[in-house]
């Protein structure tokens, strides 16, 4: 085992053990949502290939195998050859428990916006533990809000204020170099979290998505939420949860109450 390198828990003795900064970064997953042009995704690939990243996932690309991505990664077609195509981003983020959003506007109520550096830091600290993304918009309309807000942080790259958009391939490039920079940013000291008896596992990303879904059920039957007049209510919520980075003993908490307010009452 390496010295430098996050840590990480043995599952086998809970003991906190360092992790390889290679092993770390091939936990981080890019997601392309909707990719218009193929040479983009060449360049994608290109660019993570470099800094040590593998797993490419496209969400509906326009136009994919194609000869211009194979031309433009270079050396790196053969993660196009291993690349998963998807219909939709919980398809990409499933089994994930960190997700970061790319995107050059800011969000009203999206999760919390970070600098490149910062989230780098967080989603290689996240890695330890688990499979974490890194999510890119569309060429033309970038992200959907509702895509970022499936996303636990996001992050814009600081730009000129009146140029801000950088090329796809280009902003996967600049996080894939503070990924490579935050798992190599040396030994650090074990964490809290591996002294702390009894965490369970962060949630899945389609965990957390099946307690949003258990949360509006109930807050639609209580008429809490008036499904007619949703206001952002569930885009608050997702920001409350999203910071919480919720565990899966605190998801099976907070849906055993939620299912206890649809039981019918005991006596
Ligand atoms: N016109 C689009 C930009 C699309 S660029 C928009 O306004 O959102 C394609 C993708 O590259 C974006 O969706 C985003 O994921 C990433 N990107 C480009 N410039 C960026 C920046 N300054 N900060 C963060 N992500 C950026």
């Amino acid at each position: 085992m390496r010295e430098t390198g996050l840590e990480r828990i043995s599952p086998e003795t809970g003991e906190v053990e360092m992790m390889n900064p290679e092993d770390l970064l091939c936990r981080v997953r890019v997601v392309l949502s909707h990719p218009s042009h193929p040479g983009n995704i060449g360049a994608a690939a290109r660019a993570m290939k470099v800094m040590g990243l593998s797993h490419l996932v496209l969400v509906n690309p326009q136009r994919f195998p194609d000869e211009e991505a194979t031309a433009r990664a270079t050396g790196a077609a053969d993660l196009l050859e291993r690349a998963a195509v998807c219909s939709t981003l919980d398809e990409a983020l499933a089994g994930t428990i960190h997700a970061v959003a790319l995107t050059a506007r800011r969000r009203d109520l999206g999760p919390p916006a970070l600098w490149p550096r910062e989230a780098a830091a967080g989603l290689l600290d996240q890695a330890a533990a688990g499979e974490v993304a890194l999510v890119f918009g569309n060429e033309t309309v970038g992200l959907s809000n509702e895509e970022v807000q499936r996303c636990q942080a996001a992050v814009s790259i600081p730009t000129d204020p009146d140029f801000s958009s950088l090329n796809l391939g280009s902003a996967v490039q600049v996080l894939c170099y503070e990924a490579r920079l935050a798992a190599y940013a040396g030994q650090r000291l074990p964490s809290p979290r591996g002294a702390t008896p009894n965490v369970s596992r962060p949630a899945t990303h389609e965990e957390v998505e099946g307690f949003y879904g258990h949360l509006e059920e109930v807050m639609i039957a209580t008429r809490f939420l008036d499904p007619a007049k949703p206001k952002r209510l569930l885009p608050k919520l997702r920001r409350l949860f999203g910071k919480a980075r919720l565990e899966i003993d605190e998801v099976n908490i907070l849906r055993g109450i939620l299912a206890a307010t649809q039981a019918p009452p005991r006596d």
